[in-house]
């Protein structure tokens, strides 16, 4: 949703929270299937900056660390920026793509406050068995029997003979 420039600027120093419905697709490349703001308010002051204040949720689909499959990933995200809406810089002096000549754009505003808050990791469950190195396949879904016959089995027989070696 786009806020327009001329919403901020008749009301200097007030406080406005409009209704806001999010439409994002993704986030960082992650499929996002629901975003909502449960706080959202904007203050526009009188030096021309504007001051946006947001809490809110987003369910994002991420793949697990170990075996890929989607999980989707709660997200939630609250923060305050401010803007200077001549300048269409952050309160750092950066560039903010977020504050255009049409105005706000609010989900790419939240699209980088979502992904800061995207979880380093993601893993199906704890226990997750990941993919086998050798043939690839799911082992939480089937034991394809690589592995465990192959890797362990020839390092034991490695290590056995390097030990029986060296005792006699
Ligand atoms: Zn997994
Ligand atoms: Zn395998």
């Amino acid at each position: 949703m786009r806020i327009p420039m001329d919403a901020f600027v008749p009301y200097p120093e007030t406080e406005i929270s409009p209704a806001v419905t999010l439409q994002m697709e993704s986030v960082e490349g992650y499929p996002v299937r629901s975003a909502n703001l449960e706080r959202f308010t904007l203050v526009s002051h009188k030096d021309h900056s504007l001051s946006v204040r947001y809490a809110g949720n987003a369910v994002v689909t991420i793949p697990c660390g170990r075996c890929l499959t989607p999980v989707a990933t709660a997200v939630s995200f609250e923060g305050e920026r401010k803007f200077s809406l001549e300048e269409k810089t952050d309160e750092e002096g950066y560039p903010a793509c977020c504050i255009g000549e049409e105005g706000l754009d609010l989900e790419e505003l939240l699209s980088e406050e979502i992904a800061m808050n995207l979880p380093i990791r993601v893993l199906c469950k704890e226990t997750c068995k990941g993919l086998c190195p050798v043939c690839g396949g799911n082992l939480n879904l089937r034991d394809c029997g690589c592995k465990a016959e192959t890797a362990p089995t020839r390092l034991a027989e490695a290590l056995k003979n390097a030990l029986g070696e060296r005792s006699n």
